[in-house]
């Protein structure tokens, strides 16, 4: 747990988010600036600020936000929408504790970030 990192602060319970799932490993909330109808960030509750520091230990946790990203698009009534992990400044990355980006429902083609 980060004290600086608000994503730690969310997965901690102690700063308020619109959460859509909960588990000792992962915590799924919505965007608080939607790109898409649905948009939500899947993120482990372990602090890993970008995927660079993802090491053979977190390849399970790693996993399983992929299948809960599943599940929750599914749950919310999207068979399609879009995974998307930016990794790095360069490429966009503005919250520094690892996230998936789900968004699906009327949207371009376009990447976040
Ligand atoms: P990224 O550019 O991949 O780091 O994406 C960070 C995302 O976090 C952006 O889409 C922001 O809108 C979102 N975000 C930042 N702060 C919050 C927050 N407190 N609650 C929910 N989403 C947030
Ligand atoms: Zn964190």
């Amino acid at each position: 747990m980060d004290q600086n990192c608000i994503f730690c602060r969310i997965a901690a319970g102690t700063m308020p988010a619109k959460e859509l799932y909960r588990d000792d490993e992962v915590v799924v909330f919505n965007d608080i600036n939607p790109q898409a109808p649905f948009h939500a960030l899947v993120i482990p509750v372990k602090h890993l600020a970008t995927l660079n520091e993802a090491e053979a230990v977190d390849q399970a946790v790693l996993g399983k936000l992929m299948l809960v990203a599943k599940q929750v698009a599914n749950a919310a009534g999207y068979p399609d929408y879009k995974v998307q992990m930016n990794c790095g400044k360069g490429a966009g990355q503005i919250v520094f504790h690892i996230h998936l980006h789900v968004l699906a429902g009327r949207m371009s083609h376009k990447e976040v970030g």
